[in-house]
């Protein structure tokens, strides 16, 4: 896949070229020509995204061999930047959104996502004040409010829009941290002997966000108390309400719990409800983990998986997981975002405007000053597809993950690792006659050989010990097919890895 984009100059190539003029940006015919081409070529990109490797083929560093070690001193003619895309850069990238990207979670760029984006950046807005952002600000607000009723929470919670779950949770355990302790803004907690350990729970199976977020916070990984879980991988409720016991008698203080809907290693789901119970006896903050699953609250068959989920103090669910915006793009709900703006705010003299009171102005609720324009792309997603187009997109998901792990269980080859409440499936070989270990390391060598073909890229990770395969249905691009394709696959490289063993 090549594309010609000579004919693009304002001028021809052999003269002064318009990025060599000394001022100014490129001429508008000229971003036009471009702009029309570059659209093109990404149409065209979609259309044979299937003939191209999943996963990058190229060795460490081949890139960064391959380019110049200084900046060039002139500016060069844009077409040989562009073609320096087809012949270097396109070898390097990994394609997330190939049908049969199935590692990690799947994305779902959608094309008016891609567009939103494109406005987002020839408006350049930093959504910092209302004022500074006006159609980022109220937007983000309408948008967040159309999203909360999609999966079906509360009126009293309110969203802000950060640009991923890690920096969502983050926050949520900030505005936790600072209801325990509303000193800690001013005072800190370092050089202080008069605050006791504060505890943050969550399950054995959480993303390892939170951890990175009680760091960063300067609680300290041994402010997290990793609460045992059952053999579907959920929390435990009755190991948390000891835990909780045991730290107060400790005299330790239980700030946060983090219930996970839809855990990254399997999607498990823990009972939000009855550690929902537990949070309102102890009066401790709850937040929610949904990044993943949280879309799939917009089908109402889903429900079960969210009970409880309406109680808690805050909420995080990534629309660039599993609804069709390109990423980044996530977002907390709270039920007082007052309490986000309490641990944040702080307005410096030049930030200060004569808006009235009541102006939301994004800056008061994170650590960020400029924020991206992202509810735009949410938008776009949401108004393109309805709601009914997107409850449609991800039933199919499901469907197909529910297709594969038929096939799995009733194969003599393989096995389930664990349920499929969404659109994850993990699975493992069970070839007869091999010890635990050698499963594990033929499951291993299987991935590597898909993974190595280009043909689907899939992700792993370890239940019990053990070694299983990660299969996430999430692509827009996804089809019936592609479950096929990956499926051969996996066969395909299961009779050839097993040979070692006949
Ligand atoms: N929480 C869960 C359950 C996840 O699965 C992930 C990522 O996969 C995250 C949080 C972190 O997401 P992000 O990359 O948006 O920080």
């Amino acid at each position: 896949m090549r594309f010609n984009f000579e004919d693009c100059h304002s001028t021809p190539v052999q003269t002064m070229t318009s990025n060599n003029a000394p001022f100014g940006d490129m001429p508008a015919d000229e971003f036009r020509r471009y702009g029309h081409r570059l659209v093109e070529r990404l149409a065209e990109y979609f259309e044979h995204i299937e003939e191209l490797p999943v996963l990058s083929q190229n060795e460490y560093g081949r890139l960064k061999d391959a380019l110049p070690a200084a900046p060039p001193d002139k500016g060069e003619d844009f077409s040989d930047v562009l073609d320096d895309v087809d012949t270097l850069i396109m070898p390097a990238v990994t394609h997330w959104n190939h049908p049969n990207f199935h590692g990690f979670f799947s994305t779902s760029a959608s094309s008016v996502g891609i567009f939103a984006d494109m406005f987002a950046a020839a408006f350049d807005m930093k959504a910092m004040l209302w004022r500074a952002a006006p159609a980022s600000a109220e937007l983000e607000d309408v948008v967040l409010d159309w999203l909360r009723q999609m999966t079906h929470l509360p009126e009293t919670f309110e969203g802000i829009i950060y640009d991923t779950a890690s920096v969502s949770t983050m926050h949520a355990v900030a505005a936790a941290r600072e209801r325990a302790c509303s000193i800690s803004r001013e005072l800190g907690l370092s050089g202080r002997d008069d605050v006791p350990l504060m505890r943050v729970y969550a399950s054995e199976h959480v993303h390892s966000s939170i951890d990175k977020g009680v760091i960063t916070l300067g609680l300290g990984t041994r402010s997290l108390r990793k609460i045992e879980s059952d053999e579907a991988f959920r929390m435990i409720p009755q190991k948390l309400a000891e835990a909780i016991e045991d730290d107060l008698a400790d005299g330790y203080q239980p700030i946060c719990v983090i219930p996970t809907i839809g855990t990254t290693s399997t999607s498990s789901v823990d009972p939000v409800e009855r550690v929902a119970d537990i949070c309102e006896r102890y009066g401790i903050w709850m937040h929610v983990d949904a990044a993943y699953a949280g879309s799939a609250a917009i089908l109402p068959e889903m429900s079960g998986h969210f009970k409880g989920w309406e109680r808690a103090d805050s909420i995080v669910m990534n629309p660039h997981k599993w609804l069709f915006t390109p990423f980044d793009l996530s977002v907390l709900y709270c039920r007082d975002l007052e309490a986000l703006k309490t641990a944040f705010s702080l307005v410096p003299e030049y930030l200060r405007t004569n808006d009235l009171s009541n102006v939301k102005n994004g800056m008061d609720y994170g650590i960020q000053l400029g924020r991206r324009f992202r509810a735009l792309k949410l938008w776009f997603a949401i108004r393109y597809f309805g709601v009914e187009g997107m409850q449609a997109r991800l039933r199919e998901h499901c469907r197909l993950a529910r297709l594969l792990a038929d096939k799995v269980e009733a194969s003599s080859d393989w096995e389930l690792a664990a349920d499929v409440p969404f659109a994850l499936v993990c699975f493992r070989t069970r070839k007869e006659g091999l010890t635990n270990e050698q499963q594990d390391t033929l499951t291993g060598k299987i991935l590597e050989r898909v993974n190595s073909s280009g043909g689907a890229f899939l992700s792993h990770t370890k239940l019990n010990g053990r070694f299983a395969i990660r299969l996430s249905v999430g692509s827009i691009r996804v089809e019936e097919r592609h479950i096929t394709r990956v499926w051969k696959l996996l066969n395909d490289a299961f009779r050839e890895e097993a040979k070692v063993y006949e």
